[in-house]
């Protein structure tokens, strides 16, 4: 399966435990269940990503599902699904 419709999951199943927060300072912050843990992303304006799981934190570049469902809820996609 795609790293984005691995994403696409995640918000089809609302695995997003909270609503991006601290969108004043460009930088959006939430929660979402994994399978065994619950992940932090922070996913900033100027494209700089992180995320608590091992693949966010292995690889600084690297784009995780996690991230890819914050970004896709950010963007609107998938909000109809
Ligand atoms: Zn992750």
């Amino acid at each position: 399966m795609s790293i984005y419709l691995e994403g696409m999951k995640i918000l089809v199943q609302r695995r997003i435990l909270q609503e991006p927060v601290d969108v004043s300072t460009k930088r959006w912050y939430f929660k979402v269940a994994g399978t065994n843990n619950q992940y932090e992303v922070l996913i900033g304006e100027n494209g700089k990503t992180s995320c608590t799981c091992a693949h966010g934190s292995l690889y600084a570049n690297f784009l995780c599902k996690h991230i890819v469902a914050g970004i896709l809820l950010l963007s609107g996609t998938g909000m109809n699904v």
